[in-house]
């Protein structure tokens, strides 16, 4: 599998509000999919290939956590505001791009070790909060004045690269969302159904463009593609009733999380899917996290929703980690769902 479309949409900036390059680069792909292609009001790209049989929807959400600009400190220090949930504990001395007038390189201020504070060692251990953190240009005041302005988005600047088994990058969350529909309508043999293909905007920000787009489209059936929260690393203790979301066992089949319960007949009809073409995969029951398909499912008169998610280690930090064979997995899934949709009762 070639996955130099999956790098040039991780190292395309598109902080919640400000998805245009990445949509531009959609745009071009949806085109190449021979899909007539509109933007909506809140920016998101909707691509249509007609076809006969149920209305369907394939969703995945452009924009990715990142920062705005705040206050611009008279010294030049760039103070920002969050875009997205973000632990200020991984914003410490990590490389961003400030989006200004340009793309501007810098790094987030730390405190070296010589000046912490030692007393009851309190202030050594927690993390800066982002509010009193700062962005250093390494330029004079004068030129970052120029430069930059309140409201210029930010993002964290760490290019994505690749081993054999493992792409590494920020934002795989979700462009692995948008790289898997355009690779499984690639893969797909006969697409049996009217297809709309969603690039939403604003979901890191609270699931804001989904709705408005399944109102636009009116599917019967949404099927939201996202990553998700792997949760198979060293320290970390789930709740003894919940089942961790493994990398290397293929995408996550979600039935519940915070604000979904996904149509049951959909989620049951992925499965046997899978189980026919042999293709791994993982069922999963939890109550925390949530995607476009929370926000998509009641929009207009409601619409049959399931959510298929490639597991992602170290979710919103600069750099997560996704499995290859998990990507191709949830490829050939969505393809082998848009033969057989028509198919669903
Ligand atoms: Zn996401």
């Amino acid at each position: 599998m070639d996955f130099s479309l999956l790098q040039q949409l991780v190292d395309t900036p598109g902080v919640s509000g400000r998805e245009e390059r990445v949509r531009e680069l959609m745009a071009q792909q949806f085109a190449g999919l021979k899909a007539q292609c509109q933007t909506d009001a809140m920016g998101s790209l909707i691509g249509h290939i007609p076809g006969k049989g149920p209305r369907v929807v394939l969703m995945a959400h452009m924009d990715e956590v990142g920062f705005l600009v705040s206050k611009i400190e008279p010294q030049g220090f760039i103070r920002v505001m969050p875009v997205g949930g973000i632990d200020p504990r991984v914003f410490g001395a990590q490389k961003v791009m400030v989006h200004g007038r340009k793309d501007l390189p810098g790094m987030v201020g730390s405190v070296p070790p010589h000046l912490l504070k030692k007393g009851d060692g309190k202030e050594s251990k927690e993390a800066l909060p982002i509010e009193e953190s700062f962005i250093d240009l390494g330029l004079p005041a004068e030129e970052v004045a120029a430069l930059v302005k309140v409201g210029d988005p930010v993002t964290f600047a760490t290019p994505g690269w690749q081993n054999d088994r493992s792409f590494f990058s920020k934002a795989i969350d979700d462009r692995v969302g948008l790289f898997v529909m355009i690779k499984a309508v690639e893969q797909a043999k006969n697409i049996n159904c009217d297809l709309f293909l969603i690039a939403s905007t604003q979901e890191e920000y609270g699931l804001r463009g989904a709705g408005p787009a399944i109102y636009a489209t009116l599917p019967q059936i949404a099927l939201v593609l996202e990553g998700t929260v792997a949760s198979d690393t060293p320290g970390l203790r789930l709740p003894p009733n919940i089942v961790s979301t493994a990398q290397g066992k293929g995408p996550e089949i979600r039935l519940t999380d915070r604000g979904m319960i996904a149509h049951r007949p959909l989620a049951d009809f992925l499965v046997n899917l899978a189980e026919t073409a042999k293709i791994p995969h993982q069922v999963i029951v939890k109550n925390t996290g949530a995607t476009d398909a929370a926000a998509g499912q009641t929009a207009g008169p409601g619409v049959k929703v399931g959510a298929l998610s490639v597991p992602v280690r170290y979710l919103h930090a600069p750099v997560a980690l996704a499995n290859k064979a998990d990507i191709i997995s949830t490829i050939e899934l969505v393809a082998a769902f848009l033969e057989r949709v028509s198919e669903l009762k």
